[in-house]
């Protein structure tokens, strides 16, 4: 009886508890993992963090993030770095639990597709368990790959999508896809709070030199003077979304109220054909590159776009940055990273 009473007590302790959290949350200082905080994305988001207050263990296996992203943040004592790969579940504590470790540019991800695959799946398992473990709120960095080469334009949170269970894309698009149904199912089962966002395709500073993303590429092949590559004709679509925008939908996101589960769309609106951002490239790094064109890869989507409606709706959000504001800021970024100017590379290779 006694064990009953105790229980119900520290049951009742533990609701009341989490009901003046979710009150304070935004004074508290919280726990927070980030998977993959020593990525693009990831470093970003630690470094928001950070300033913010809060503690921050940065998760990571260093397959495509480096400690030259979180260098900078080593100086905040309430900064942790632990290397371990989320294939294999640990155990600690948290308040929030961000989830982005995962590769996210194709070659890379298509280098190891069954580590891929479950990074993704057995990664959120873990993740989920920890969470259901010590009641945090957990987030997954989704995407618009759950759409595959999609059908309905723009993308709406309602569409199921169009996605080759087997092909080349297949171990990244069929482990976010069954992540978050790993996700939805925890939520239904155990009332675990999730927040899931789709996220477009986002650029900026922190990307690495040989990302093999199609921004990174083009700035480099610019600065450098080499040929830029131009998958297939040019004439699909991306939607290119700034860090700092996709970072503030991510906090916006794991604020919300609990009944905002996702799937949100996070990516900026405008849409480009690939030839054309090629040319805003060359334009803006006064590169003499010439462009070629090389096959287009398996699978790749004919179109993107995100329908942000319900974010705006959610989380009043929506992106800032125009594309050439952002493509100026991560061509300085490049410039320093590769440790020439745009006018010393042209000269190099006139
Ligand atoms: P990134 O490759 O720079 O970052 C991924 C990070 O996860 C890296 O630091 C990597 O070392 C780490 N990682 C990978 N597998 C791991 C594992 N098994 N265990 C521990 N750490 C691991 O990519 P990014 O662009 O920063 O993407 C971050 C997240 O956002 C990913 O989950 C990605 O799927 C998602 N996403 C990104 C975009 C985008 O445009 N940047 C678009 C859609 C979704
Ligand atoms: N792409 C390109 N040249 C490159 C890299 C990519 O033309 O050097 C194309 C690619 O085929 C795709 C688009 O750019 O149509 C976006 O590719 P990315 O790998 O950046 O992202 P994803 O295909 O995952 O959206």
């Amino acid at each position: 009886m006694g064990e009953v009473n105790s229980l119900v007590c520290s049951l009742s302790e533990r609701a009341s508890a989490r009901m003046l959290y979710a009150v304070h949350r935004d004074i508290l200082q919280r726990k927070i993992i980030v998977t993959g905080g020593a990525g693009f994305l990831g470093s970003h988001l630690c470094e928001r963090l950070l300033r913010s207050g809060h503690r921050v263990v940065c998760i990571d296996n260093f397959s495509t993030g480096n400690m030259q992203n979180i260098l900078h943040l080593l100086s905040f004592d309430t900064f942790r770095v632990i290397s371990h790969d989320i294939v294999t579940p640990f155990d600690l504590e948290a308040d929030e639990i961000y989830n982005l470790a995962c590769p996210a540019s194709p070659p890379h991800y298509q280098a190891d597709p069954v580590h891929t695959t479950l990074t993704s799946v057995l990664g959120a398992h873990g993740l989920l368990t920890l969470a259901r473990k010590y009641n945090a709120r957990i987030f997954q960095a989704s995407t618009s790959e759950v759409y595959g080469d999609p059908y309905v334009h723009p993308q709406v949170e309602t569409y199921w999508g169009n996605v080759n269970p087997f092909g080349p894309r297949s171990c990244y698009d069929e482990g976010k896809r069954c992540a978050e149904t790993l996700f939805f199912d925890f939520h239904k089962a155990y009332g675990t709070e999730i927040k899931i966002v789709r996220i477009f395709n986002t650029y900026g500073p922190r990307m690495r030199p040989d990302d093999g993303r199609v921004v990174s590429n083009f700035i480099v092949q610019a600065l450098k003077g080499e040929d830029i590559t131009i998958y297939g004709d040019g004439t699909q679509t991306r939607s290119f979304c700034y860090v700092d925008d996709l970072i503030d939908g991510f906090v916006r996101m794991m604020a919300a109220d609990t009944s905002v589960t996702g799937p949100v769309n996070l990516g900026n609106p405008a849409e480009f054909m690939i030839g054309d951002l090629a040319k805003t490239v060359i334009e803006l790094t006064g590169s003499r590159s010439r462009i070629v064109h090389h096959p287009l890869p398996i699978d790749d989507p004919r179109q993107r776009r995100p329908d942000i409606a319900l974010a705006k709706h959610e989380l009043d959000w929506q992106p800032q940055v125009q594309l050439t504001e952002g493509l100026r800021k991560t061509i300085a970024y490049f410039e320093s990273r590769l440790s020439l100017s745009a006018p010393e590379l042209r000269e190099m290779v006139k």
